[in-house]
């Protein structure tokens, strides 16, 4: 496609996008040509730097400690239910709390303590570094054999692949529903039904497909998913992740790290825990009452835009960016996409392999468009479907093509 043809497509789909008013919802005053991290950090929602100058104010500030029984104590399952609705779980099955780290330490063991007598752990080898680190250390702590699968390069998981790592000895498998580098959408009621198929438990990390990929967790049966609100949720950086159990586990689960917050009443006191029977026994202690006003701010958002028309402009955004990407590489630029080309197949991201990529990434931020590096060679273009315009990203991919000497 020519280069003014790519121009005059984007100001048409900008001007034909239902999402298009979102993005004033936002701040915008980074004088950036082009956002393309907002997979990594999400951009500030005006209405949580607000919430959140509130609850300083007026909630820590004048209500101090009455503030826990005025609602605080409530909000790691009420803002978990409303992340519920965004993945598809019906309430009691999730709860907002610690980093998306710690959330999949006590998945993997809840998960392999629900199947004690399976020896076998399976992850994907080329999963988040915390995912892979952490699968690793509860492997070593239960005496358990973790075994990695390899996916394509594109990142998909097929089902034959996924069928040579099953077998009746595997008690878990964790696997990331997006992949983080190629940007892989993967089919997760096909896998998690193969999963069961064998008697195992699946875990989801949803980090790359909250709140931009309609998710039917309970549709599809699916055991545990952990996540985290900092990236297409737009809830700041570090703000707490989540947990969800399948509430057919939630009454027979253990986890690792019991606190006084994993109790049926917080203020017992008792000796002797006794654990809520939904979601929140996986809590362990105090929760952080800001982090969790910035995550029921960004999820309120994003149920208002709907996730259903969040998904639909993400396929024309990395359709239209996929479009502009081969526009480039005909022109002589020397980058490779990654991701797959199937609309069903890909997550909000593209991303490229280029030669010299880090370097290219910092000449990229330097001329104003942010995307990220990932180790060895790769470039991801992370296109948040409320903050992305087209405009933005035909902007941000002319850089890119003046940086690859085609200007
Ligand atoms: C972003 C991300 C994480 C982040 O974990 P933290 O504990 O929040 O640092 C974990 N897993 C995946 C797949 C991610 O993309």
């Amino acid at each position: 496609m020519r280069t003014t043809e790519l121009r005059e497509r984007a100001a048409a789909l900008d001007a034909a996008d239902p999402l298009a008013p979102w993005r004033q919802q936002f701040a915008l005053d980074d004088g950036l040509v082009a956002y393309f991290d907002g997979n990594s950090l999400g951009r500030l929602p005006l209405r949580t730097r607000d919430a959140l100058a509130r609850t300083v104010r007026e909630g820590w500030g004048e209500r101090l400690i009455r503030g826990w029984s005025e609602g605080w104590v409530d909000l790691p399952s009420t803002v978990g239910d409303e992340i519920g609705a965004v993945i598809g779980a019906a309430p009691g099955q999730t709860v907002v709390t610690d980093s998306t780290s710690i959330c999949l330490a006590k998945a993997l063991h809840a998960a392999a303590g629900l199947r004690p007598d399976r020896r076998r752990l399976v992850i994907d080898g080329s999963d988040f570094p915390t995912d892979r680190y952490l699968a690793r250390q509860v492997a070593a702590d239960r005496g358990l054999e973790l075994d990695h699968l390899q996916p394509a390069p594109d990142g998909s998981i097929g089902a034959e692949l996924l069928d040579s790592a099953l077998d009746k000895d595997v008690a878990v498998v964790l696997l990331s529903h997006v992949d983080y580098r190629t940007g892989a959408l993967r089919d997760l009621g096909s896998i998690t039904e193969q999963i069961h198929a064998v008697g195992a438990l699946v875990i989801w990390d949803l980090c790359h497909s909250v709140g931009v990929v309609p998710i039917g967790l309970d549709a599809a049966d699916a055991d545990f998913a952990v996540g985290c609100t900092y990236k297409y949720l737009n809830a700041g950086p570090g703000a707490p992740a989540f947990i969800h159990a399948a509430r057919r586990h939630l009454s027979r689960l253990t986890q690792p790290l019991p606190g006084w917050w994993s109790s049926a009443d917080l203020f017992a006191m008792s000796d002797a825990l006794e654990p809520a029977s939904d979601a929140r026994r996986l809590l362990s202690g105090t929760p952080n009452v800001l982090g969790l006003v910035a995550v029921r701010e960004g999820v309120a958002l994003t149920q208002e835009a709907d996730v259903d028309a969040a998904r639909a402009k993400s396929e024309l955004l990395t359709g239209y960016c996929l479009d502009a990407l081969d526009t480039i590489v005909e022109r002589g630029g020397e980058l490779e996409v990654v991701t797959p080309r199937a609309a069903t197949e890909r997550g909000s991201q593209v991303t490229v392999r280029v030669a010299d990529a880090r370097s290219l990434t910092t000449r990229l931020i330097e001329a104003g468009v942010v995307p990220d590096f990932r180790e060895p060679d790769l470039v991801r273009i992370g296109l948040a479907p409320l903050t992305t315009s087209f405009e933005e990203v035909h902007a941000g991919l002319d850089v890119l093509a003046d940086l690859l000497g085609l200007g």
